[in-house]
């Protein structure tokens, strides 16, 4: 890939357990401070590019989705099937390398990245197999929701998928994952029915309801601390090519009776409508009020995926409830709705989130909501106030995803320029978790996670869940060799 190799390429990288081991509480035999790579060993054993820091193409590969995470790997190793992924983590082994997986690279802690370790790059798979009799896809672990989409709409099928387009499958699966279709379908993780796993010993084994069930219930939830994923079979449902949907703006004013109203309305709703309320400045789109530009609104990002007449009267209380800045609520295709929000969440800008699942949104927090959005920090920024429920909280719970009985999720997406100074962006989003502590539940969605620490870690399982995570991690990787992720202690 790119410039000239050296017949050896030889970098110097701190192994594994040179990298922060009291802090990650490695338990992997080798404590040596550096190694060399002998990149040649790995390209005699690989198909397709193997990056280093020399190659011209190796700043885009090594750029992940949130610009704030600047981290340069020595590798990445971009994988064209699992028998290279299986030479990944056998190479990585022997030389003791730092490894970080990586799909979609949409995860907010940079997780898909690392320091002088290797990535194991999956960003290059991305065929999807579907079976419309069976209603099942086999979905390929570099794929975005969109790729997904694409092909299962071709049988007015779908997943339950992200709200963004370009988020990756692999992740977004792994650590349960929830969109539009949720509170029919479950999460993502519910809808998988197996996976083929490449252990940290390289052995690849295949996780269903019938096979290695004890990690089959680990990988739906318990994000990559199992092993790399390198295939997702997927279980489909109808909904599609067409379904209601767009965005309701109301402006800031209407904050508090808006949040008010969605309390008390969307519990009792139907389970094909999604609405994921939006509070931010409005963009200066073509579709906004010229004078509402810059300005705080609150907009509904709604989605019916029902029958068109039912998907009108159910939506109808919501549409009657004042009349809106602007209402682009109608009939588009699935695949459209799937991707209405993607120009806003473009990568290459700095990102800071903050997440909690709510009790509810009593009047207290209605009124710090409605503060915040006055005081926004940036035009790029929001935060969104979902609920779920439904299939989402009725699904079995039979997989490491946790709290799945909570509905209400808040997610803070601050968001700004690159080089722009980040403390006032900090301070507000902190000042916003804050205020809404005395109405969080506690507990995380572990997907929403930046490097928050161990505590967050096992506030998004809870205390059961966690225990019986680090025993399936004891089983499967008691080295901890697949620790960039939300990370399960052996
Ligand atoms: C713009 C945007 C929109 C989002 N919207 C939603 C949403 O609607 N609903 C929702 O639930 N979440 C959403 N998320 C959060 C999303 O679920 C996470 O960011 C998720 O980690 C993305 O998966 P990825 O494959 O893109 O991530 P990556 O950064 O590639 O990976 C995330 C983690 O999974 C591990 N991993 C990746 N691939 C594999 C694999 N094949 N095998 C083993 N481990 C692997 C990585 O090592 C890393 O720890 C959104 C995120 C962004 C940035």
């Amino acid at each position: 890939m790119g410039g000239a190799q050296p017949l050896q390429a030889v970098f110097t990288a701190r192994s594994i357990c040179g990298l922060d081991v009291t802090a990650i509480g490695c338990h992997h035999p080798c404590m040596a401070t550096s190694t060399s790579i002998p990149i040649d060993q790995l390209r005699s054993r690989f198909r397709g590019p193997i990056i280093t820091p020399s190659d011209a193409g190796y700043e885009a590969a090594a750029a992940v989705w949130n610009g704030s995470i600047r981290r340069r790997p020595a590798l990445i190793a971009q994988c064209t099937g699992a028998a290279v992924v299986i030479a990944a983590v056998q190479f990585a082994r022997e030389h003791r390398l730092l490894v970080a997986v990586r799909g979609g690279g949409h995860n907010i802690a940079g997780n898909a990245t690392c320091d002088e370790g290797l990535v194991i790059d999956l960003s290059r798979l991305r065929t999807v197999r579907v079976d419309p009799k069976a209603r099942t896809a086999q979905v390929d672990p570099g794929c975005v929701w969109g790729d997904v989409d694409h092909e299962t709409q071709a049988f007015g099928l779908a997943a339950p998928g992200g709200i963004v387009s370009t988020t990756g499958v692999a992740g977004f699966t792994l650590g349960g994952g929830f969109g539009h279709l949720t509170r029919r379908f479950g999460f993502a993780s519910d809808n998988l029915v197996g996976a083929d796993i490449v252990l940290a010993d390289g052995n690849l084994v295949h996780v269903s309801a019938t096979e290695n069930e004890d990690l089959f219930w680990g990988v739906r939830g318990g994000g990559g601390n199992f092993g790399v994923a390198a295939s997702f079979d997927f279980q489909l449902h109808p909904a599609g090519p067409e379904v209601l949907g767009g965005l309701i703006f109301h402006p800031a004013e209407r904050a508090p009776a808006l949040l008010r109203f969605l309390r008390d309305f969307l519990p009792g709703s139907a389970e094909e409508l999604t609405v994921f309320t939006v509070l931010r400045k409005a963009p200066a789109a073509p579709f906004v009020p010229a004078e509402f530009h810059g300005r705080p609104v609150i907009a509904n990002l709604v989605v019916h995926s029902g029958d068109p007449a039912q998907a009108d009267r159910d939506l109808a209380p919501l549409r009657s409830f004042a009349q809106p800045l602007v209402d682009l609520v109608t009939r588009r295709p699935y695949t459209a709705v799937q991707a209405l929000t993607d120009a806003s969440w473009l990568p290459g800008f700095e990102n800071y989130w903050k997440s909690d699942y709510l009790t509810g949104i009593p009047d207290g927090a209605v009124e710090v909501l409605a503060a915040h959005l006055d005081s926004i920090s940036s035009p790029l920024s929001d935060f969104k106030v979902a609920y779920l429920g439904g299939a989402a909280a009725r699904m079995p719970d039979d997989s490491a995803l946790s709290h799945r009985t909570f509905p209400w999720i808040l997610n803070i997406n601050t968001r700004w320029k690159v080089g722009e100074p980040a403390e006032r962006h900090l301070e507000w989003t902190r000042s916003l978790f804050e205020d809404m502590k005395p109405f969080s539940a506690g507990k995380v969605y572990v997907n929403f996670l930046m490097d928050e620490g161990q505590d967050r870690v096992r506030a998004a399982y809870g205390a059961d869940k966690y225990d019986q995570l680090v025993a399936l991690k004891r089983r499967y990787d008691p080295d901890n060799f697949f620790r960039l992720n939300q990370n399960i202690r052996p």
